[in-house]
C-alpha cells in the first residue's frame, strides 16, 4: 500500500484517513440514532436509508441528546475532517509538531501529539 500524504509530517494517505473518519462518524451516528430512537419510542424496523438519514442528523439538537463522549468524539472527527481539508491534518494543535503516526493510526481524530494530550489530561 503506497503511503504518501500531502500533509506535513504525515505519510498516511489523507483519502484513507478521511474514509476511516467518515466511517467511524457514521457508526457513531447510527448508534446514537438507535439510542435516540429508543428514547423517543420509535416503533418498527429501521428504514433502509436510515444510515443516510442519520448522517443528516448531525445538528445540535441531536448531538445534545447523545452521550457526552459520543458527541465529543463526533465533533473531534468533524474537526479532523476539516483539518484534512485545510491540509494541516496530523499536526498537533497545541505545539504544531507532527503527531506520531501510530497514534493517528489508533486514533485518527487525534489533534494533539501524545505529549500535549498527556499534559492536558494530567491537568
Ligand atoms: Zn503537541
Amino acid at each position: 500500500m503506497p503511503n504518501r500524504g500531502c500533509c506535513p509530517g504525515v505519510t498516511m494517505d489523507p483519502t484513507l484517513v478521511r474514509k476511516k473518519l467518515e466511517e467511524r462518524k457514521r457508526e457513531l451516528l447510527v448508534r446514537a440514532g438507535e439510542v435516540h430512537a429508543g428514547i423517543t419510542r420509535a416503533e418498527g424496523p429501521l428504514e433502509k436509508d436510515f444510515a443516510e438519514q442519520v448522517v443528516q442528523m448531525e445538528n445540535d439538537a441531536v448531538l445534545a441528546g447523545l452521550s457526552e463522549s459520543t458527541a465529543a468524539e463526533i465533533s473531534q472527527i468533524n474537526r479532523a475532517l476539516k483539518r484534512i481539508e485545510e491540509g494541516v491534518y496530523g499536526q498537533c494543535i497545541v505545539c504544531g509538531q507532527p503527531i506520531d503516526e501510530r497514534r493517528l493510526e489508533a486514533l485518527p481524530q487525534s489533534d494533539r501529539c501524545i505529549r500535549c494530550a498527556e499534559f492536558a489530561s494530567s491537568r
